[in-house]
């Protein structure tokens, strides 16, 4: 496999599906393609739009967790003129550093109390446990003027921002919090993020790596598929299966698209002349990447080469392993979409290598397209 060396600079892709809503450019090279989809295939797709399956976003441990909470002191604010000098009062004495997230003040939850605020006032960390203190321990009178508020209680607060909507709204039923929403996940975790179009789409590439899958395993080989896709034209760009078994321990389905991708574009590291299934698309060649360029340090060299899968997804039956995800964060992959995971699963099972902070490149994981199918390629392997 021919990979350009890795760039300084952070190549960070972010939630979007606007390059997948771009015009439709038919293939011109589908009667030679073996990657083209039959058109009885597609109209076959149509027809079972009506998913059956659930996609779901592959999110980071910080994003999929349940909210922390800690113990803290709070106090009802019984004079609400006198909020805003107890809340500067209070921060000065108490502020709560690193739980900047925290609102201070927040609306009593008892409709019959007769205060409508309550104050957030520290947390009960090294304070004696079990009895809750008096307000004059709490806050020494030189520090706090105590007048306008109530005896204090306990509570828990969330220990660190929510990152996502459930986690925003399981936060805010301990202590309200501030939130900065991402849009594109809540979508995504509500299943909104993808148009019925684009669903059939994804379909119909699912279908196709589990129909070379099949394929594949006739000959011997672990029922694994896998499709290289550029969003941007929607075309199909390299379609493989898995060969490890037969011809060599590296070749996983991901290693025989992507390296599949970098044949089409000069390079490429193993011979898929016995594999007539591993195939990758004529129209490769003509367009390497999908509009970004990613240059060599040296920009007066002619030698400016993309990634070898920037812009571009993987589509495959069953959860890459971690090599195949290493290689896939080398090649610059933009989103991969698994239909079953697996237990050695590196997107998502075992590790969460599109999530990992350290390295230079992070892409979109989704899983759950056509999953009892996949479910049942990986049953017919064990
Ligand atoms: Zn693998």
């Amino acid at each position: 496999m021919v990979s350009p060396p890795l760039v300084k600079t952070m190549s960070k892709v972010h939630l979007s599906t606007s390059e997948a809503k771009k015009e439709h450019k038919p293939p011109s090279q589908e009667d030679q393609d073996v990657t083209a989809e039959p058109k009885c295939k597609r109209r076959r797709s149509m027809e079972l739009e009506s998913c059956s399956w659930n996609i779901l976003p592959v999110l980071s441990d910080e994003e999929s967790r349940e909210i922390a909470v800690l113990q803290a002191y709070a106090a009802p604010v019984l004079s609400k003129k006198e909020t805003s000098r107890l809340v500067r009062e209070v921060s000065t004495l108490y502020p709560l550093e690193g739980l900047q997230h925290l609102k201070r003040v927040r609306a009593c939850r008892d409709r019959d109390s007769p205060y409508p605020l309550e104050m957030l006032l520290c947390l009960t960390l090294g304070k004696e446990e079990g009895r809750v203190p008096s307000l004059s321990e709490l806050l020494p009178e030189e520090k706090v003027n105590c007048f306008g508020l109530g005896q204090p209680f306990l509570v828990l607060i969330p220990s660190c921002p929510p990152l996502t909507r459930p986690q925003f709204q399981e936060a805010s039923a301990y202590w309200p919090t501030s939130f900065h929403e991402n849009k594109q996940v809540t979508e995504a975790l509500t299943g909104q993020l993808f148009s019925r179009e684009e669903k059939a789409r994804m379909q119909r590439y699912m279908e196709q790596a589990i129909e070379v899958a099949h394929q594949g395993a006739e000959k011997g080989n672990e029922a694994v598929g896998a499709v290289l896709v550029n969003p941007a034209t929607e075309e199909v760009l390299a379609v493989g299966h898995d060969c490890r078994k037969i011809s060599n321990p590296l070749l996983h389905g991901t290693m025989v698209c992507i390296d599949l991708v970098a044949r089409a574009q000069g390079g490429g590291a193993y011979n898929f002349d016995s594999y007539p299934l591993c195939s990758f698309a004529a129209s490769v060649k003509e367009a390497p990447g999908a509009g970004v360029t990613d240059c060599f340090d040296d920009a007066s060299s002619s030698s400016i080469l993309p990634y070898i899968c920037t812009g571009f997804d993987l589509y495959i039956t069953r959860e890459p392993c971690i090599m195949c995800a290493m290689a896939l964060v080398h090649s610059r992959i933009q989103r991969v979409f698994y239909g079953a995971p697996s237990p050695d699963g590196a997107l998502g099972s075992r590790y969460k290598i599109h999530t990992q902070k350290d390295l230079n490149h992070h892409f979109q994981v989704f899983r759950g397209i056509l999953e009892e199918q996949c479910q049942q390629l990986r049953e017919k392997s064990q």
